[in-house]
């Protein structure tokens, strides 16, 4: 008996282990299982991309004048969900020039999750993407790095990228906009 507990305790540990090992493996920023994944690209210039997630919101018109004012493109993952009820917004961001992502539809975590439903995650969104005009390659993000087996092969079926960041600035409500900014001025020149 002791020694069936002892064997039970161990495998749990193991499980736990592993567990937690692919739960990391899952959040990578340079690593999937299937198919091309960047979480920057090496160029001579000094250069960043600047990547917008979750919109389009009612916010969205401030970012566009910013963008505008200062000559900068970005790319916008964008949400099925958000794209639903701010198309108006989203069509702002094609014709101001910009470029268009897939950021899924209900921003669920993609993982342990049914083909069908990562599935039409990606096409609702994708259509939604489309109907605001936009007619460029649409690359994916998935929300909170979450991406495991199927959804990075199912991605690859489809020829899509998935487009990471290396730079994150906690952009949470609490957080200054000169708190961003130096976090993040601080931050590039050392990558
Ligand atoms: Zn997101």
């Amino acid at each position: 008996m002791k020694k069936h507990l002892r064997f039970i305790l161990k495998g749990l540990i193991i499980f736990i282990a592993v567990f937690l090992a692919v739960w990391k493996i899952s959040s990578s920023k340079s690593f999937q299982f299937f198919g091309g994944i960047t979480h920057r690209v090496d160029t001579d210039e000094r250069v960043v991309a600047l990547t917008f997630d979750d919109g389009p919101t009612e916010k969205t018109e401030e970012i566009l004048a910013l963008l505008e004012r200062l000559e900068v493109k970005g790319t916008f993952f964008l949400t099925g969900r958000e794209l639903e009820r701010n198309m108006e917004e989203a069509k702002k961001i094609v014709s101001a020039g910009h470029e268009l992502g897939n950021h899924t539809f209900a921003h669920k975590r993609m993982v342990f999750r049914t083909p069908s439903f990562m599935r039409r995650e990606i096409d609702l969104t994708d259509a939604l993407i489309r109907e605001a005009g936009y007619e460029g390659e649409i690359h994916f993000r998935p929300p909170y790095a979450k991406k495991l087996f199927l959804l990075p092969y199912i991605l690859k079926k489809k020829n899509k990228k998935t487009i990471m960041w290396d730079l994150e600035p906690d952009s949470d409500l609490s957080v200054s906009a000169e708190e961003i900014v130096n976090d993040v001025v601080e931050n590039v020149s050392k990558r």
